[in-house]
């Protein structure tokens, strides 16, 4: 006959752990290593457990910006859930939290990039490497394309080398509409820009050096 009460005192006081203790005590385990020698679902484990953040968040973030497949689980988690858990983190980390905000935003602008130029979706590569084949396909009919990363979408396009001035958002600098500006790499480039500009709809612009960061900005002056 089975004694249930005798059994069930013995099994809990010594042995018995639930699940959600056996997963907190393997993330502290994973905590204790380096976060570059993990599988990425080890990492967002360990970020969800809100252990050692400070060292686990940017390289959780880092793994989304690498586009590296991310094997969830829990049909419930993803790696954006997990890190919206930690608001009070990135509050306390503004750098880290723009770079979040970044890529959100990128997630959200997927698939709907449309070129000013055109007003069609533009054509999107995954990554640079898919886009550097795509350059390679199309020297021959299309001239020389460059692929660029793109600020609102972050995926790749081609853009005609003659078009390219290599840019990118200025963190600090806004134009009349409190649009960000665009910050221009090296003189050259924003003068290329501002002569296509003028070119294309007939406006003058001015060049000035970023007061912020490393670059250039045009300003109808
Ligand atoms: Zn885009
Ligand atoms: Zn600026």
């Amino acid at each position: 006959m089975w004694d249930d009460e005798d059994h069930t005192d013995f099994s809990f006081s010594v042995s018995f752990k639930g699940p959600a203790e056996i997963e907190r005590e393997r993330a502290v385990e994973l905590s204790k290593k380096r976060p570059s020698l993990l599988r990425p679902e080890d990492v967002f484990d360990v970020v969800d457990a809100g252990l050692e953040l400070q060292i686990f968040i940017p390289e959780a973030i880092r793994l989304i910006e690498s586009g590296c497949y991310i094997d969830f689980v829990d049909p419930y988690k993803d790696a954006y859930s997990i890190l919206d858990a930690h608001a009070a983190y990135f509050s306390k980390n503004p750098s880290q939290k723009k770079r979040y905000e970044k890529l959100k935003l990128w997630r959200k602008n997927r698939g709907n990039c449309i070129s000013p130029k055109t007003g069609r979706a533009r054509k999107s590569y995954s990554s640079e490497a898919c886009a550097n084949d795509a350059v390679r396909c199309m020297a021959d009919s299309y001239g020389q394309q460059v692929a660029v990363q793109c600020d609102f979408c972050g995926e790749w396009h081609l853009t005609p080398a003659s078009r390219h001035t290599p840019s990118k958002i200025c963190g600090y600098c806004t134009d009349g509409d409190g649009n960000s500006k665009q910050l221009y790499f090296s003189r050259e480039g924003a003068m290329k820009r501002a002569k296509i500009i003028a070119n294309e709809r007939g406006l003058h612009l001015e060049l000035y050096r970023c007061p912020h960061e490393d670059g250039w900005h045009l300003t109808k002056g």
